[in-house]
């Protein structure tokens, strides 16, 4: 807690105009890079073919209990598709019931047997968040495949009618810009309140060819680890974002982003940004 502490107050004094970002103390967890959609902005780069690279269930769990000492509040689990891998359930029971736990899913998946095993693991703590990029299959196939809108929303239906909180992630892209409004019609109808419906830009990472370029000076880090090391942000896990390669223990790695986050103040430079 102590280290977390610190970093807040360099981030909250380091600028001396304007008011800096609140640090956000998430933890991000790349379970796994697969997925069985191949979106073409995709940031990790997932497709049914690439390799897995899975986190695994121990690992996950010595992060949680290692985040939970540290004083993160909140941990994201995220990919590729977490729910390709059989453990997930475990990863999410394990987490949910330390700390409130996130999912990031495109909610295709979530049927039969999945649908069971996560069903064992509701509770007040886990939240299911599910990518949708509009109120229109047109505003969100265009970049994600088509006929996927139609199961992502049926995902959605599925999850709600079993007491799941869905949150809603959209990105917004040239396809659905001029129609946001219509995302927040169709969730408002789903009975999704604007608390739990955020939208982010794009961004010039993975697959994507367009939207904002974002490196360590742009962002406020986020603590993210995948397999193979610790990374600045969830945007992305391209070598330029990675802070060290070690994964353990989680408390060095927070060192490291410190350190880091006080180079960059030192330098001066634009107020970095949130964005998830
Ligand atoms: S954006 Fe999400 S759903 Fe699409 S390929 Fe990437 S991980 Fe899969």
């Amino acid at each position: 807690m102590v280290l977390i502490q610190r970093l807040v107050i360099q981030k909250t004094t380091s600028k001396t105009e304007g008011s800096p970002p609140a640090f956000q103390w998430k933890l991000w967890l790349y379970t796994n890079y697969d997925c069985n959609l191949r979106c073409s902005y995709c940031l990790a780069e997932s497709t049914p073919t690439t390799h897995r690279r899975a986190l695994g269930l121990s690992s996950a769990q010595r992060l949680v209990d290692e985040a939970v000492e540290l004083g993160f509040n909140e941990i994201f689990f995220t990919g590729g598709e977490p729910f390709i891998l059989h453990d997930i359930y475990d990863m999410l029971a394990y987490s949910s019931t330390r700390v409130k736990t996130h999912v990031l899913t495109n909610a295709m998946l979530l049927r039969r047997k999945r649908l069971e095993k996560l069903l064992s693991v509701v509770n007040n703590n886990l939240v299911l968040q599910v990518s949708l990029d509009g109120g229109v299959p047109e505003h969100h196939d265009s970049y994600r495949g088509q006929g996927t809108w139609a199961k992502t929303v049926e995902g959605i239906k599925t999850l709600q009618a079993h007491g799941f909180r869905v949150r809603l992630s959209t990105t917004e892209t040239p396809a659905n810009s001029a129609h946001l409004d219509k995302i927040c019609e169709f969730h408002q109808a789903l009975g999704i309140p604007e608390e739990d419906h955020f939208t982010r830009p794009l961004a010039k990472r993975g697959f994507s060819q367009e939207g904002l370029e974002v490196s360590k000076t742009s962002l406020v880090p986020e603590v993210t680890v995948s397999l193979d090391g610790i990374y600045w942000h969830p945007l992305s896990t391209d070598p330029d974002m990675r802070v060290r390669k070690e994964i353990f223990p989680l408390k060095a790695a927070v060192e490291c982003v410190q350190e880091q986050l006080e180079a960059i103040a030192n330098k001066g430079g634009d107020t970095p940004s949130t964005f998830t």
